[in-house]
């Protein structure tokens, strides 16, 4: 499977490992375990793809989807089967409830006025409608408050409405395993939903699951784990899912002292030889990387020299012919792969692992990569326990 230009065409080659993909959900279905373990596809599945990626974690076992947006969920549904379950995590817009209702996406109700018009469309088709409850534990940002939900539970009515799918929250340092606010957000969350009807609860993202089995919840939600990031510190427990090469469009000697690029911010001490890659910032290579990150060919680091360009970057190549190793017109260079990490990029440009992942950009040609026993997924322990 494929997309974006052409192999020969395009500048870069992103190449998204699917087995890798399943392999994570898996693990993370397993350390979860007994809890579900759904799966947030938002931001185009983080950049890899929602509607190549979602089908492959259903496939591993996975039936509910966080996006955030109402466009995403219904532009993936068709690539679900029936009964996924669908979420927007950032709510009901003014507006977009009937579409929501009428696509069978289940909507998280951050606040009162989104609960009262949700409630108000069931009303209006006569029949209850199913709806996530965001409760904010201590992060003030999505959710309602304590207020809010006393002022909810004085309408008595509500919940014969409004069906209650999942009672969530979302904690602000799951990737610092000793954060005290983590037990705090983890009991003020119980404490609330405990006043509401029963309903599984969710509270951990991909660091949540790493933190004790307290934290876990009925309902799991990673993203970036599954994409193969790191959800702490710390050796990387995932299987590392997007490979990046960019094509060398060009190649040429420099002159000791010789500048290069724009602002003209790089030059040698000796002279050296610099070639040019099809990637720039408009690809989501940052630009903050200018004179600070590297490519990787066959394992040797070319720094990059002077500063990243919209469409292209220079990389100081020297290092390689003292090696007998030479780069030509339409040879590639690594810049994620086994050399270099999402971790060691977003280090170096001063930034997260999600920023790099999300911006990775549309000009590449895209390649799939299913492991043929794929169609054999190990089954996940939710599917091997609705079995025994
Ligand atoms: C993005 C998001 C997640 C997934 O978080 P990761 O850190 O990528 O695992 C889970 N829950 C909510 C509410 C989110 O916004």
């Amino acid at each position: 499977m494929t997309d974006g230009p052409s192999r020969d065409m395009a500048g870069g080659l992103l190449s998204i490992d699917m087995t890798a993909l399943a392999a994570n959900y898996l693990d993370l279905a397993r350390r979860a375990w007994p809890s579900r373990t759904a799966a947030v596809v938002k931001a185009d599945a983080y950049g890899l793809g929602a509607r190549q990626v979602a089908p492959v974690l259903e496939r591993a076992g996975c039936e509910d989807f966080f996006v955030a947006h109402l466009e995403e969920a219904l532009a993936l549904k068709p690539a679900l089967s029936p009964g996924a379950k669908l979420y927007v995590l950032n709510g009901l817009q003014p507006g977009a409830e009937a579409a929501c209702a009428a696509g069978g996406v289940i909507p998280v109700l951050n606040g009162l006025e989104q609960a009262r018009r949700w409630r108000d469309l069931a009303v209006s088709w006569g029949a209850a409608l199913p709806a996530v409850i965001q409760i904010d534990s201590g992060m003030a940002r999505l959710g309602l408050s304590e207020a809010d939900l006393d002022e909810l539970l004085a309408d008595t009515t509500f919940f014969d409405e409004v069906s209650l799918a999942v009672v969530m929250s979302h904690l602000a340092c799951s990737d610092e395993p000793g954060a005290a606010s983590n037990a705090g957000q983890r009991a003020r969350f119980t404490a609330l939903a405990d006043r509401l009807p029963a309903a599984p609860r969710s509270l951990a993202n991909s660091g949540g699951i790493f933190l004790d089995p307290s934290h876990h919840g009925d309902l799991v939600r990673p993203g970036v784990s599954l994409y193969g990031v790191s959800p702490h510190d710390g050796p990387n427990p995932m299987r590392a899912v997007a490979a990046l090469d960019a094509k060398v469009i060009q190649t040429r000697d420099v002159a000791a002292g010789e500048r290069v690029g724009y602002g003209l911010t790089y030059a040698r001490d000796t002279p050296g030889r610099i070639a040019i890659i099809a990637v720039g910032y408009a690809d989501g290579w940052p630009r903050h990387l200018s004179n600070r990150g590297a490519a990787y060919y066959q394992g040797v680091r070319l720094p990059i020299a002077g500063r990243v360009s919209m469409d292209s970057i220079t990389l100081d190549v020297s290092a390689l012919a003292e090696r007998g190793l030479t780069l030509a017109l339409g040879d590639t260079v690594e810049l994620l792969g086994p050399h270099q990490t999402l971790e060691d990029v977003a280090r170096d440009a001063g930034t997260i692992p999600y920023e790099i992942l999300t911006n990775l950009g549309r000009r590449y040609h895209r390649t799939y990569v299913e492991d043929p026993t794929m169609q054999q997924l190990p089954v996940s322990p939710r599917q091997a326990d609705a079995r025994s």
